[in-house]
């Protein structure tokens, strides 16, 4: 069965981006496939951030995505600082990264041209990424388009490695590209992000989400009730469209483009479906927060599962760079 690797930040609780974007396609990839999914806390550590928030935020990272209906029994499921090779095998992969190739990523050129002083953990940031990938050995990564240049560059690396050191011995992973649209956020200028506060969060309650869709931008065209509106132009007909039945989503369609209805109307219908489709999910929420020694050990199995294959990766690795090999790691690829 082929193996796909899937890496998220460990942001707090979910909100419908990172749902749509990622974590609902990761619920249908358990059927199919071998999957294993890190909390890259390693990652967020490369930006500002707040030490004493980070392990809460991981944790209810770790709750959202069970409650989604991330399987753990299906998939492992882990935080990537519990396993320690992953920084070991970024370290290995540096040694065949050229810096010219790091400094020519997208997502580099904008992180350092906000910052005065850069620092090499973002320089570095897709080397770990690779490293994330390689120490499984994985075939599949799913993957937004703005992920599409460090994928490449991970292909890259796994190809330098292998002919320096073990032909075929890191399967060039492929991307898996992403089915979601890229997901807006409620100001229906920016992707839904939850450091610019334009998101609804999986677990928020059907009060809030509405209290946050309310105000939500849409079609500029509609200044009165009376105005007609081009759904096509407005974020909360993209967001029916997840949430709604095809027939409501004609219906929003016909009453916005005829001015059958108000905004208001059309969002109070958005706020209920969306608050339908979590509500289980916002119970499953519910009762994993009320047993966080039950979340602990499902990361703690999922860490201890990653590791034995990680393990063997990096006894591999080290045996054929030639690194003196301790008891054990005596793997040929
Ligand atoms: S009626 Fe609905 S789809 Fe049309 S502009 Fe208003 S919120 Fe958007």
């Amino acid at each position: 069965m082929a193996r796909v690797f899937s890496g998220i930040q460990p942001s707090g609780e979910l909100h419908i981006g990172n749902y749509l974007g990622a974590v609902r396609n990761w619920v249908a990839l358990q059927d199919r496939y071998e999957c294993l999914i890190c909390i890259v806390d390693y990652h967020a550590i490369t930006q500002a951030y707040e030490p004493e928030l980070l392990a809460q935020r991981t944790f209810d990272m770790a709750v959202s995505l069970l409650a989604a209906g991330i399987d753990p029994e299906r998939t492992t499921l882990f935080v990537q600082s519990h396993v320690p090779e992953h920084t070991e095998l970024s370290w290995v992969c540096t040694t065949v990264t050229p810096v010219g190739e790091l400094e020519r990523m997208t997502q580099f050129k904008d992180k350092s041209q906000r910052q005065e002083s850069v620092l090499a953990g973002i320089l570095n940031y897709p080397v770990l990424q690779a490293a994330d990938v390689l120490l499984y050995r994985a075939d599949i990564v799913p993957v937004g388009e703005d992920q599409v240049q460090h994928l490449e560059l991970m292909r890259e690396i796994a190809r330098k490695w292998n002919a320096r050191f073990g032909e075929g011995f890191f399967p060039e992973p492929q991307p898996m590209l992403s089915q979601a649209r890229r997901i807006l956020g409620l100001d229906g200028g920016a992707k839904m992000s939850k450091s610019l506060g334009n998101t609804i969060a999986l677990l928020d309650s059907p009060e809030r989400i509405w209290e946050l869709l309310r105000p939500a931008k849409t079609d500029p065209a509609r200044v009165t009730r009376k105005d007609p509106g081009d759904p096509e132009k407005c974020n909360v007909y993209s967001l029916h469209q997840y949430f709604s039945p095809p027939a409501t989503v004609r219906e929003v369609a016909a009453n916005c483009r005829g001015a059958a209805w108000g905004c208001l109307d059309c969002k109070r219908v958005l706020a209920d479906n969306i608050a339908a489709e979590f509500a289980p999910i916002r119970a499953r929420a519910a009762e994993l927060k009320a047993q966080p020694e039950r979340v602990a050990e499902i990361l703690a199995d999922g860490a201890a599962r990653a590791r034995v294959i990680a393990r063997a990766t990096m006894a591999a690795v080290r045996t054929a760079m030639g690194l003196m090999p301790s008891q054990g790691d005596r793997v040929r690829p």
